[in-house]
């Protein structure tokens, strides 16, 4: 099953999204797009865990 995610999804306003095989390698790519789009070294937790209720399959 694909795991979609957009970032307009938690409500940030960008057009990026992602999918991939497994959340894993979704969020590989998310965290990749947050740190250089939205200045974010890391995801925090709460930011995590609202980016795992956005995923869509
Ligand atoms: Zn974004």
């Amino acid at each position: 099953m694909t795991k979609k995610f957009a970032c307009k999804n938690i409500g940030l306003d960008c057009a990026f999204n992602a999918e991939a095989e497994s959340e894993e390698q979704l969020m590989a790519k998310v965290s990749e797009h947050a740190k250089i789009a939205h200045g974010m070294a890391q995801i925090d937790e709460p930011t995590k865990a609202k980016i795992k209720a956005a995923i869509t399959e």
